[in-house]
């Protein structure tokens, strides 16, 4: 049993919702515990298609709340962290079957106009018989269009939070599992579990937020047993990585005859990123993976564009994740709402607990501003929203400010290459000189793991961003996972059980 004293919030969950809400509680001065069973970003927030985008698609199922907020939310995002997200182009040929050009235009024009531009181009109309972008394609997309959007390191942008978060005094333990909660007068009980070690204990908080993804109708119904009607629809969405398809910068967005469409992005350099489906997920989320019929819907979507036929051959990687849209009784996977919907419940007054459903990466901070005014009835205290102007760790440098940073770290450490360089300040932002620290030459670095990944940065990964395993290392705070071979992972794996280095926000 605790003696502690009581928590102002318990948070269940270290996606991107769960980590959003805890860094801006913590900033306007509440007392908060986040909770994650695996690791941050474990499930969909590192999953995503990785965009700060307003969403094209959803202006035709009418969603221009959604798509507003999401527009106008991305550049605020980007100046946060010009490290981990920047600007994009996407190229959306015109395919004669599908929607007309002038239904193109409208979309563009409102995509352009709706959210407010200062940092993004705007929509330009290309001649793809000419355009660079044209040249991958089939010859008969002649026309298309450029408009703009973001990209983002999403299981970074998770773990930036995080680590901001108990920087301004919460406290978060990863492989701790909530294993149930119950109202005891005016306070919460809620068992733990560290699944690390298997100890058991109990904390109280005044407030909970289940920000559980795909298992929030699991934790609201089976973990806490309140009764009601609100759940989930598990929608799966998997992606496929190839060798890269293309010789330049620009995504593409392709329309598929079933209304759907797919992006193929270019990623970690010799990359491409193909994606998504939108599936019905049934079972367990953690078991999601990108079944054969969904690579073959992926690689014959892509092929439709593409003048070399993309096929599952081309495949190094595939990803998976489950959307936890909220349940409007849509008729289809791809028309339930992508919004997001906040359902609080107290008893007289006390104890309230507030179930976060849907959303998305690009909204996560609005919808982080929205949970605690939702919670803010029960905190008279409670701060202004203080997060739009904020950078996250490693973000203190303007938006187009990158290459500059880099040139700099690289003076700073003439023994590290480019290509070490870009990945640290594109991975840490102005964090890379602790990253590297007093280091004078590559011996400085401590053990080589392969590809550029030494000793020191795991060091850090370990005692800054709450990594404990190999996992955590290359498919989340990096993705050195399409770089390094097996046995070079289980060295770092052994390593890492083995070194005695003290990992951040173990629980106690
Ligand atoms: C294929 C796909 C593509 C997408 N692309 C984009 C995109 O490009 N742009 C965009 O803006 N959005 C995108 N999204 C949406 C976005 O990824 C999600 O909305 C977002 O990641 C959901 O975050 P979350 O924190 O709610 O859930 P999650 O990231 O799933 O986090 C929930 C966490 O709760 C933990 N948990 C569960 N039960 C317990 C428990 N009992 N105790 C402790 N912890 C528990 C889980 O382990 C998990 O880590 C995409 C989604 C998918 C699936």
């Amino acid at each position: 049993m605790s003696t502690q004293s009581p928590y102002d919030v318990v948070i269940i969950g270290g996606g991107i919702n769960g980590c959003g809400i805890a860094r801006d509680a913590a900033g306007r001065g509440l007392s908060a515990l986040l909770c994650e069973k695996d690791d941050l970003a474990q499930a969909t927030s590192s999953a995503s298609t990785k965009l700060f985008h307003g969403g094209l698609r959803y202006l035709e199922y009418y969603e221009f709340r959604l798509v507003r907020e999401a527009l106008i939310e991305r550049e605020v995002l980007l100046r946060a962290m010009p490290h981990i997200s920047w600007p994009m182009r996407f190229v959306l040929p015109h395919h004669s079957g599908l929607r007309p050009s002038w239904l193109l235009r409208l979309g563009l024009f409102l995509y352009d106009h709706l959210g407010g531009r200062k940092i993004l181009p705007p929509t330009e109309a290309l001649n793809l018989k000419t355009h660079v972008a044209g040249k991958p394609l089939k010859d008969i997309y002649t026309k298309g269009f450029e408009y703009s959007d973001c990209w983002v390191e999403d299981s970074r942008l998770v773990v930036l939070n995080a680590r901001d978060a108990e920087a301004r005094g919460a406290t978060i333990k990863t492989r701790t599992r909530v294993e149930g909660a119950r109202r005891d007068g005016d306070l919460w009980l809620v068992d733990l579990k560290d699944t690390w070690s298997g100890e058991t204990y109990q904390v109280k908080t005044k407030a909970i937020i289940n920000c559980g993804g795909p298992w929030v109708s699991e934790i609201l119904h089976d973990r806490i047993h309140e009764q009601s009607k609100d759940g989930v629809r598990l929608v799966r969405g998997s992606h496929i990585v190839t060798k890269k398809l293309f010789d330049h910068d620009k995504s593409y967005i392709f329309q598929q005859s079933d209304g759907r469409i797919i992006f193929a992005i270019p990623y970690e350099d010799d990359f491409t990123l193909i994606g998504t489906t939108d599936v019905d997920h049934a079972g367990d989320p953690k078991d999601a993976v990108c079944t054969q019929d969904e690579i073959e819907y992926l690689t014959s979507a892509a092929s439709e564009y593409f003048a070399t036929p993309v096929t599952a051959d081309d495949v190094v990687w595939t990803f998976s994740g489950v959307r936890p849209l909220y349940d409007d009784n849509a008729s289809s996977a791809t028309e339930a709402t992508r919004d997001y919907v906040l359902k609080i419940r107290d008893e007289n007054g006390k104890t309230p607990l507030l179930n976060v459903f849907g959303g998305k990466i690009t909204t996560y901070r609005k919808l982080a501003e929205a949970a605690l005014s939702e919670i803010k009835g029960y905190f008279p205290s409670l701060g202004k929203s203080w997060t739009g102007a904020q950078p996250l760790p490693g973000g203190d440098f303007p938006v187009d400010g990158a290459g500059r940073l880099a040139l700099e770290l690289g003076a700073a450490y003439p023994f590290a290459s480019d290509r070490f360089i870009v990945r640290l300040i594109k991975a840490y932002g102005t964090d890379a000189y602790s990253v590297l620290g007093d280091a004078r030459s590559e011996s400085d670095l401590g053990r080589h793991f392969g590809w550029d990944l030494y000793e020191r940065e795991v060091q850090w990964l370990m005692s800054h961003e709450y990594a404990r395993t190999a996992e955590d290392i290359i498919w989340r705070r990096s993705k050195l996972g399409l770089r390094l071979n097996e046995n070079e992972i289980a060295t770092l794996e052994h390593w890492m059980q083995t070194a005695g280095v003290e990992v951040s926000a173990v629980a106690s």
